[in-house]
C-alpha cells in the first residue's frame, strides 16, 4: 500500500520507521519483505544524487507496483532533492514518489525557508509529504566512505528555528541536526538527545535522524524514546555487500550465488534495524552493532 510520511509515520508510539535508501530493485524488494515478515511499515528511497544514474524513472513503476501489491504501509521517498533540482521534484512526483526530502540546510535560513514552501505546495497537490532539514548533517548524502567532516563541527539544529521552520513552511516532517553524519564514522558519534527531546516538545510533526549507520542500538533506542520517528539507515548495506564481495570472490566465480549470498546479508540487516526502530524484540543473536 503506497502511503505519505502523513500516513506512515505517527509520534503516538515511541517507535520510529526505517528509511532505507536503495539502488536496484533487490534492494528495494529486500525492503518490502522485510518489512512485510516484521508487520510493519517501511520507506524505500531513493537519493538524489544517484536518481538518474539508477536510472529512476525506469525502475520505479516495478517498484510502485510492488508497493501496491503488499497491505504494509510504504512510502517512496526522494532523499535529499537540493534546491537546484526542483525538476527533479517535479519529476518524482509525476512518478508517483509519495514522499519529498527537499534539504536547503545549507542556504541560509529564510531561503531554507522559501525553497520548502515552494516544494510543500507542489508537493501535497500530489497527495506527497515534504521532509524538510534545518542544521545540515556532516558528510554526504549516498557516500558511504568514511565521513569526512566531523559531526562536532556541525551545530545541533536550534530548537526555536526548528519551531519557526515548521510553522512557516507546513513540512510534514523535519529532519535535525543531533550529532550524526553520513557514511561510516571513524569514532561513535555523541548524540545530544537533549535537543531531540526539547524539539519533539515543541513541535508536532515526526523528527527524522540521518546516518544511523555505526550509532549503537542503546544511542538508537535512546533516540526513539526522546522523539525520533523516521531514521535513514544507508551505509550499513553498502558495506555488508561489499564484505559479501570480499569473502566471496576468493571462493567462488558465481556471480548468481553470490547476489543470492548479497540478498541474504541485505534482509539480515535490515530486519535487525526494523526490530531496532519498532522497539521490537530483537531476534537476531550476534548483532554487528558497528556496521
Ligand atoms: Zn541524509
Amino acid at each position: 500500500m503506497k502511503k505519505n510520511l502523513n500516513q506512515l509515520l505517527t509520534n503516538d508510539s515511541a517507535s520510529a520507521t526505517g528509511s532505507f535508501n536503495i539502488l536496484d530493485l533487490d534492494m528495494a524488494f529486500s525492503i518490502i519483505d522485510c518489512a512485510e515478515a516484521l508487520q510493519t511499515p517501511a520507506i524505500i528511497g531513493i537519493a538524489s544524487r544517484h536518481f538518474d544514474d539508477i536510472r529512476a524513472p525506469l525502475l520505479v513503476p516495478s517498484i510502485l507496483k510492488a508497493i501496491e501489491s503488499t497491505d504494509i504501509p510504504v512510502a517512496l521517498h526522494l532523499d535529499h532533492a537540493a534546491p537546484q533540482q526542483f525538476d527533479m521534484i517535479k519529476q518524482a512526483l509525476d512518478l508517483g514518489f509519495s514522499s519529498i526530502m527537499i534539504d536547503g540546510s545549507l542556504l541560509p535560513f529564510e531561503e531554507n525557508i522559501d525553497i520548502t514552501q515552494k516544494v510543500v505546495e507542489i508537493s501535497h497537490r500530489y497527495n506527497a509529504s515534504v521532509e524538510g532539514e534545518i542544521g545540515g548533517i556532516a558528510g554526504e548524502e549516498g557516500v558511504a566512505d568514511t565521513q569526512r567532516d566531523s559531526p562536532e563541527h556541525i551545530p545541533y539544529t536550534d530548537p526555536i528555528e526548528a519551531q519557526q521552520f515548521v510553522a512557516a513552511t507546513n513540512v510534514d516532517a523535519l529532519a535535525i541536526a543531533v550529532g550524526t553524519a553520513h557514511g561510516i564514522y571513524h569514532s561513535e558519534p555523541h548524540i545530544n538527545f537533549d535537543v531531540i527531546k526539547e524539539i519533539s516538545s515543541m513541535i508536532d510533526v515526526p523528527l527524522v535522524m540521518h546516518g544511523a549507520t555505526g550509532v549503537s542500538d542503546a544511542a538508537i533506542q535512546n533516540a526513539v524514546t526522546n522523539g525520533i520517528r523516521k531514521i535513514n539507515y544507508f551505509s550499513g548495506l553498502l558495506q555488508v555487500a561489499m564484505d559479501e564481495v570480499r569473502s566471496y570472490a576468493s571462493q567462488s566465480n558465481d556471480f548468481y550465488q553470490f547476489k543470492q549470498l548479497m540478498k541474504k546479508q541485505w534482509h539480515k540487516l535490515i530486519t535487525e534495524q526494523i526490530e531496532l526502530y519498532a522497539n521490537l524484540p530483537v531476534k537476531n543473536i550476534n548483532r554487528q552493532n558497528n556496521v
